[in-house]
């Protein structure tokens, strides 16, 4: 029986490697990293140095494709509702490797999502049927993401930086079509080249569509509308008061798929 977890490059994933090692053995385990293109260079520093650590096997896997070439492809800006990058760049190639490696009865999958998540656990065990998923992290000792970082830290393995700059995440570089004007707004403050790309890239779509969409909205007046990255940058630079509530969250790995 082998053990294949989802390494997402985030610190729940660590930990459940580390929950998953400890039960079944290193040589029994599997790190799976499926690689968006856009990820953050500190990321492979993190996977590099724990994969080492840890002494499991480690496959990475990637599309091709980074999530703005999917939007084009697509013909559509993924948002909160809807992230055709995960599904495309995490779910599917995974889906694909783990059916081309195993069956269902010699390999259990693992997932990072911990207990303040748990929601999210039916619709993940129904999108991998007949494959059979577990959740460490959801189970006791109950950690928070401090108390995993600090795990980390004791055997000399710093923390991905995305944290260290107050991300909630640490995937696509600090980029998620997933979360919202707080987590925007610290890509401006935190990696404000980066914001730019993104900036560059989201105008390059509503020019590419010839439609008034975009990642983000806003409501006015009672009514929801667009709100560019563009828009959301001059209103901070004009000190317009923005949603810094508003965070949101990668669902990549565990979402029902986009169409
Ligand atoms: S982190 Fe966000 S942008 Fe990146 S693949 Fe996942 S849903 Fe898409």
């Amino acid at each position: 029986m082998k053990h294949v977890v989802m390494y997402s490059g985030g610190i729940g994933s660590w930990a459940a490697a580390k929950r998953v090692i400890a039960q079944h053995g290193k040589e029994n385990v599997i790190l799976l990293f499926t690689d968006t293109l856009i990820e953050d260079e500190d990321l492979y520093r993190f996977i590099d140095e724990t994969v080492e650590e840890t002494g499991c096997d480690y496959v990475r896997l990637a599309e091709g494709r980074t999530p703005w070439e999917i939007f084009k492809h697509k013909r559509f800006i993924g948002n909160s509702r809807i992230a055709q990058c995960s599904h495309m760049l995490k779910q599917e190639p995974a889906r694909k490797w783990v059916e081309e490696n195993f069956s269902p009865d010699n390999c259990i999958l693992y997932l990072g999502i911990d207990w303040t998540e748990t929601h999210r656990i039916p619709s993940v065990i129904k999108n991998w049927v007949p494959y059979k998923v577990e959740f460490p992290m959801a189970h006791e000792p109950y950690l928070d993401k401090s108390e995993m970082i600090a795990e980390l830290e004791l055997i000399g393995i710093k923390q991905p930086r995305l944290y260290e700059m107050g991300f909630a995440h640490n995937n696509c570089g600090g980029f998620c079509v997933r979360a919202g004007q707080g987590h925007f707004a610290r890509l401006l403050r935190e990696m404000p080249e980066r914001f730019a790309e993104h900036e560059a890239k989201e105008e390059e779509m509503r020019l590419y569509l010839g439609k008034d969409v975009s990642i983000l909205k806003r409501v006015r007046n009672g009514r929801k509308q667009t709100y560019t990255l563009r828009q959301l940058r001059e209103d901070i630079e004009a000190n317009q008061q923005i949603d810094m509530f508003d965070i949101g969250g990668c669902g990549c790995f565990v979402d029902a798929p986009a169409s």
